[in-house]
């Protein structure tokens, strides 16, 4: 029976600009099984990149996780936290954000690894690939050889070394070993002349391979999480079917678990153990891959389905999803389904907020919609044009593949 690894709980993170509170995760829960890959997908500006953010503790100003739990099985964590954090620990869980920052900042790498869309900006610009790539392996190698150290003073040891590595020649902060481990990670992420291309700054690299390195990083904490934020986003498709095999192919080796947050559903299908579908800063449905695809019960699930191109059945045409996202201003969101303005079946009962009702499937399957519950009702639709003066008449369906940032929708593409 697989365990949970990851349990998080009713996490909101909102960010506070000028213009108003920004509710860009409302509430989200899930639980991350060790061993699989979940998917979360979502349109740009669904909460799913502030979800993985948050996980890692990475959100900015003005941004900031205001409640929620986000509860981590590591039987050696809970131990040394339960000195000097007891309220976080609970068996063998402990909620990392109970957790001083320091030893928050600490999980990142040989706990939680992140792969982000942009590996260009998450390089030093300065340094040899593969003496970043070994510098990760160094900090990992010294947190195992101390298991009864904290994990900050292992880093916190690990920067002493490096510093002093910087000043005095010979008492350097890589070993050998590290570099020779660098080497090797660069090789099983398919780097060609993996010893040579260590020595290249990351500018000297293309996108597919910096993304490879940024994998190659990742791994390098042997993390028990590794959270993959679009990573093949950047990249044009054969890179992309190249980086998700080596992903697939180490997962399949190692059983890590993985975090994957896209907006491809063909990425989805091909990865994703399970899924949980993302609309304005909610976890609208959530099942395996089976139910999700098999039997959505979501409108917007089902759109987001309708817009993927059907290959044997080729000349038909596309559904997309008409409408727009909604605003995440606080002041602009009304106590009602999200995606209301939106739904074909819309229904007086949607103008409050549906809860979570269990959906056909495995016991895992849920959404957040009065469909899961009863069928549609006509004689309670909404008039066509109840939203007219919210709505307009963008409609957002199968994208061009671009990240967040481009602004554009949900893809099928792989
Ligand atoms: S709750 Fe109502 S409006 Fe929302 S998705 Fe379901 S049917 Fe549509």
């Amino acid at each position: 029976m697989p365990r949970d690894l990851l349990s998080v709980r009713d996490l909101t993170t909102r960010f506070f600009t000028q213009e108003g509170q920004v509710n860009a995760v409302e509430k989200v829960s899930f639980d991350v099984e060790e061993g699989e890959v979940l998917g979360i997908v979502g349109e740009s500006g669904s909460g799913k990149s502030v979800t993985a953010l948050s996980l890692v503790d990475l959100v900015e100003d003005p941004g900031r996780i205001v409640t929620g739990e986000i509860n981590y099985r590591n039987s050696e964590l809970a131990e040394s936290a339960s000195e000097n954090a007891p309220d976080a620990v609970d068996g063998d869980f402990v909620d990392v954000r109970k957790l001083p920052e320091r030893h928050r900042r600490a999980l990142r790498g040989p706990d939680f690894a992140t792969i982000f869309q942009d590996p260009a900006s998450s390089l030093n610009p300065s340094l040899p690939v593969g003496e970043q790539i070994a510098e990760a392996v160094e900090v990992q190698r010294r947190a195992s050889a101390n298991p009864r150290s904290t994990r900050s003073r292992t880093q916190s040891y690990g920067l002493g070394k490096f510093l002093l590595g910087t000043a005095l020649p010979g008492q350097g902060y890589l070993t050998e070993e590290s570099k020779a481990r660098a080497i090797e990670l660069l090789e099983l992420v398919g780097i060609p002349d993996p010893a040579e291309r260590a020595e290249a700054l990351p500018h000297e690299y293309s996108g597919g391979m910096l993304q490879r390195a940024m994998i190659a990083q990742a791994l390098a904490g042997e993390p028990e999480l590794l959270i993959a934020d679009e990573p093949t986003t950047a990249l044009d498709v054969t890179i992309q079917a190249q980086i998700l095999d080596i992903l697939g192919d180490i997962q399949e080796e190692t059983g890590m678990t993985i975090l994957l947050i896209t907006h491809n559903l063909g990425v989805i299908a091909r990865m994703c153990d399970r899924v949980g579908v993302m609309y304005a800063g909610e976890i609208v449905e959530r099942g395996s891959l089976e139910d999700v695809f098999d039997n959505p019960v979501h409108p917007y699930t089902q759109g987001l389905l309708g817009s993927i191109p059907d290959l044997e059945s080729a000349g038909g045409r596309l559904q997309p999803i008409e409408g727009n996202v909604p605003s995440l201003l606080d002041q602009e969101m009304e106590d009602r389904c999200y995606f209301a303005d939106r739904c074909p079946n819309a229904m007086e009962e949607c103008l409050e907020k549906p809860p979570e009702f269990p959906g056909p499937g495995s016991p895992d399957h849920a959404a957040k919609c009065y469909l899961a519950d009863h069928p549609y009702e006509p004689e309670q639709a909404l008039p066509e044009d109840y939203f007219d003066d919210e709505s307009s008449d963008t409609t957002v369906g199968r994208d061009d593949g671009k990240d967040d940032a481009s602004g554009e929708g949900v893809s099928a593409d792989d």
